[in-house]
C-alpha cells in the first residue's frame, strides 16, 4: 500500500522502512497491525493518561454529540462547554476565573501570548511586548509559540521569529538554585523588564529532558512579575491534569500563575481540546471594558471535545486517578532508579508523579534514540527527548503489573544497548 500521509516530527525514509500502524489500544497498551503488543509508556504523546478505549468517555461523546455538534463559540456558546469551564475552574477552587477555549497545546500557548500583548495594549503600556522562555523549552510550532520554543533544531530553517523573544538559562546540574536565579534576573534586568510583557514556564520540562523548575525559581519568578508588571504564564499542557500527582503542578508548588496553558491530558486523548485558563486581574480588563478579544478557532472547544474533557475531569476525581499516582510513583520511581544502579549508561532520573526521564550517558550521540527504537522491537513505547533523555510517562491509570512491564522490556532493552558499547554493562 502507498504511504502519503507526512507524520509529525518524523525521519519519513526509516518510519517507511518500518512503519509502526496501531490499529486498536486497550488500557496502557497498544497493538500493531501483525496485532503484536506494546506497553505504551508514553501514553500516546503523553496524552492518554486514562488509557485507551475507554467506554465511558466514548459513549459520552456520543451523548453529547447526539444533542449538538458544531456549534462554535464565537458569540455563542453551548452547555457542555460551559459546565466543563464551571467544573474545571471549580475544582481549583477558583483560582481562575474564565478559560478560553483552543484546538491544542500550540494555539493555547499562541493564544496565551496573545493575550498578554493585548493586556498591556489596552493597558497602555504598548511598549510590555516581549515574551521570555526558558532554554531547552517546548511550548509548541506555531509561529508565536516557536518563538519561545527553548529547543533550537526545532527552529532551525524556519526564522525569522516573532520580535523580544528572550530566552532564559534552564537549571543545570552543577549549579545551586541561588546562581540560576541569579543569571535569570540578570538576563530579565538587561532587557529592561518594562518591556517585558509575560514569561512562559513549563514547571517540568517535558521535551527539554524531563527537567524541573524548583519550586524557589518558580517563586522567585512569581515574586519578579508581580514586582515588575509581568505576566507569568504556567505551561501545563504536560503537567496538567494529574500527571505530576497533582491536579495541576501550580497546586504543588502553591504559586498561582496568571495564565496557565491547558492541552493533551485534558480529554486524555479522546478528542482534541486546549485552552487558557486566566486570571481575575486579566480577565476583569477585557470584561469590564467592553473589549472584543479578536480571536479565536472554529473548533477551539468543540462541543465534542468539551464532553470528553468533562468526562475525563470526572474519572479523574471519581476514579481517585491522582491518588493512585501518588500512591505508586515511589514504585515507578524506583524501578528507575534500579535501572540507574544496574546500568552505566543511565546518569540519572528525574521527575515527579508518573513523569519522568532518564537521563543517557550523552557521550553516546543518539544513544535515546536507539533505546527507544531497540524497545519498540522489545513491545514497549518510547520517544526520545532532548539531552539524550528516555522519557517514561505511562497512562496514569497503569497498575503495578504495567509497570513492572516497562520495568522488564526497559531493563532487557537497556542490556541489549549497553552490551554494544564496550565498557559498559
Ligand atoms: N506545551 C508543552 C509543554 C508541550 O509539551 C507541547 C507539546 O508537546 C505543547 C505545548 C504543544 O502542544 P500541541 O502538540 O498540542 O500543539
Amino acid at each position: 500500500m502507498k504511504y502519503q500521509l507526512w507524520n509529525n516530527f518524523s525521519n519519513m525514509a526509516d518510519f517507511i522502512k518500518n512503519p509502526l500502524i496501531i490499529t486498536r489500544g486497550e488500557g496502557s497498551y497498544v497493538y500493531d497491525k501483525n496485532d503484536k503488543e506494546y506497553v505504551d509508556a508514553i501514553s500516546g504523546i503523553w496524552n492518554v493518561n486514562l488509557g485507551y478505549s475507554r467506554t465511558d468517555i466514548i459513549d459520552f461523546m456520543y451523548e453529547k454529540s447526539n444533542e449538538v455538534t458544531g456549534v462554535s463559540l464565537f458569540g455563542r456558546a453551548h452547555q457542555i462547554g460551559i459546565e466543563y469551564a464551571n467544573e474545571l475552574l471549580n475544582r481549583l477552587d477558583n483560582d481562575f476565573d474564565a478559560v478560553f477555549f483552543t484546538t491544542g497545546g500550540s494555539d493555547a500557548v499562541e493564544t496565551a501570548i496573545k493575550i498578554s500583548r493585548s493586556f498591556f495594549y489596552h493597558s497602555g503600556k504598548q511598549e510590555k511586548f516581549k515574551i521570555a522562555h526558558f532554554e531547552n523549552s517546548y511550548h509548541g510550532v506555531s509561529y508565536g509559540a516557536l518563538s519561545v520554543m527553548g529547543i533550537n533544531s526545532n527552529t532551525t530553517g524556519t526564522g525569522p521569529m516573532l520580535p523580544g523573544s528572550i530566552t532564559l538559562p534552564k537549571p543545570t546540574s552543577v549549579e545551586s538554585s541561588d546562581i540560576h536565579w541569579e543569571l535569570i534576573e540578570r538576563k530579565l534586568n538587561n532587557e529592561n523588564p518594562d518591556t517585558i510583557a509575560a514569561i512562559i514556564v513549563e514547571p517540568i520540562m517535558g521535551a527539554g529532558g524531563i527537567i524541573p523548575i524548583e519550586s524557589i525559581i518558580l517563586k522567585k519568578l512569581r515574586e519578579y512579575c508581580n514586582h515588575h508588571d509581568i505576566i507569568l504564564i504556567f505551561d501545563e499542557v504536560v503537567t496538567g491534569f494529574g500527571r505530576t500527582g497533582n491536579l495541576f503542578a501550580y497546586k504543588m508548588h502553591n504559586i498561582r500563575p496568571d495564565l496557565i496553558t491547558v492541552a493533551k491530558g485534558m480529554t486524555a486523548g479522546y478528542a482534541p481540546l486546549g485552552g487558557v485558563l486566566v486570571s481575575e486581574k486579566i480577565y476583569e480588563l477585557f470584561k469590564t471594558n467592553d473589549i472584543v478579544f479578536r480571536h479565536g478557532f472554529t473548533y477551539g472547544g468543540h462541543p465534542i471535545s468539551c464532553a470528553a474533557a468533562y468526562k475525563t475531569l470526572r474519572i479523574l476525581l471519581e476514579e481517585n486517578v491522582i491518588d493512585h499516582v501518588r500512591q505508586k510513583e515511589e514504585l515507578l520511581w524506583k524501578y528507575l532508579l534500579d535501572l540507574s544502579f544496574e546500568f552505566d549508561l543511565v546518569q540519572e532520573v528525574r521527575g515527579k508523579g508518573f513523569m519522568y526521564g532518564l537521563k543517557l550517558d550523552s557521550k553516546f550521540q543518539g544513544i535515546a534514540k536507539t533505546v527507544s527504537v531497540k524497545a519498540q522491537e522489545n513491545g514497549l513505547l518510547f520517544r526520545p527527548a532532548e539531552e539524550e533523555v528516555v522519557v517514561v510517562m505511562p497512562p496514569l491509570t497503569s497498575d503495578e503489573n504495567v509497570l513492572k512491564d516497562i520495568y522488564n522490556k526497559l531493563q532487557k532493552t537497556l542490556h541489549e544497548v549497553s552490551s554494544q558499547f564496550i565498557g559498559l554493562r
